[in-house]
């Protein structure tokens, strides 16, 4: 069977540099036999605002409107308004999900936005006891591919923007790793508006180049739902024999739980090398 990809595209132009990095993966993957969806969201003038009008019929509690409550509902009932329906339908079809979007505000776009909002529902993309590794779509495959404004170097440490990885984390642990996806390293294209021609060229080439082993990558890795005290009890902080052997660990875990010690080095570039165990 044909393996499916869907690319969540966000740009306004079809002249674009986005529109051209899209271009390229829809050729690539197509030449080596994936069957590609394309959700074009301005093209779709997707709807980027969680509001009532995305439930169908009654809602469960009128009085006091729960987006995730009504939503998750929803989802279950199969009343959920037609163009989430249509996305989810496409994300469960998918194997891989390429995220594609020029970085704005150190984030997404806020029509992309909006569809992590309304498509990635409770029910649907997660559960209290479905998430992180546990998660719903942890078959699936996600990454994020962008194009900066900044150069590369302002997004080092000790750039004037901070660390790359830093910006990385809210989406790729909060909503790509939060709702199961092995996520592949971020593909980014450093300021494509103020670099020469050759190295757009250059840029689009080593991304075709990449396309073609995608599916072979060793995925980021991220601290294991293993580690924490998986309670409300327990706070779901980390146990205290992984807090102890890692106070011999030169690094934190991972971006995000740092613990006080320096982050692991591109922790969200990068995956580590094959083989590697433990916590750190
Ligand atoms: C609201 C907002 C917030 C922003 N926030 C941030 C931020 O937080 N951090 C940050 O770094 N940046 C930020 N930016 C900048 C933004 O990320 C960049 O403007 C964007 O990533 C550039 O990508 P593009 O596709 O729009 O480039 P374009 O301007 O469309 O393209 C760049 C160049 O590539 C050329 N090109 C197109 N197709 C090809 C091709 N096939 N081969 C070769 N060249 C080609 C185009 O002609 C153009 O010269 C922000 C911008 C906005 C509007």
């Amino acid at each position: 069977m044909a393996k499916s990809v869907l690319i969540v595209y966000a740009h306004q132009t079809s002249n674009s540099f986005n529109a051209a990095v899209k271009d390229a993966a829809v050729k690539e993957l197509e030449k080596d036999g994936w069957a590609v969806t394309v959700s074009d969201l301005y093209a779709m003038d997707f709807k980027a605002s969680a509001t009532r009008q995305d439930i169908k019929g009654e809602l469960e509690n009128s009085e006091h409107f729960r987006y995730g409550k009504e939503t998750a509902a929803a989802w279950e009932a199969k009343t959920l308004s037609d163009d989430i329906t249509e996305e989810q339908r496409k994300v469960t079809e998918a194997d891989l999900i390429i995220f594609q979007f020029p970085l704005y505000w150190y984030s997404v776009p806020a029509i992309m936005k909006g569809w992590f909002d309304r498509v990635f529902t409770g029910g649907f993309a997660f559960s209290l006891d479905k998430m992180y590794d546990n998660g719903i779509f942890k078959d699936k495959k996600a990454m994020l591919s962008f194009t900066t404004g900044s150069m590369e170097s302002m997004f080092l440490p000790d750039g004037i923007n901070g660390d790359i990885n830093v910006t990385l984390w809210p989406l790729q642990n909060g909503v790509l790793h939060f709702c199961g996806f092995q996520v592949l390293a971020p593909q980014i294209f450093w300021s494509p508006e103020h670099c020469p021609e050759p190295v757009r060229v250059a840029m689009l080439k080593s991304w075709e180049q990449r396309l073609k082993g995608l599916m072979s990558e060793t995925p980021l890795k991220f601290a294991s739902s293993g580690l924490f005290n998986l309670s409300f009890q327990g706070g779901f902080r980390l146990r205290p024999e992984v807090v102890l052997e890692l106070e011999t660990q030169p690094h934190g875990i991972s971006t995000g739980h740092h613990i006080g010690k320096p982050l692991p080095p591109n922790n969200q570039l990068t995956a580590p090398p094959e083989g590697s165990t433990g916590t750190n």
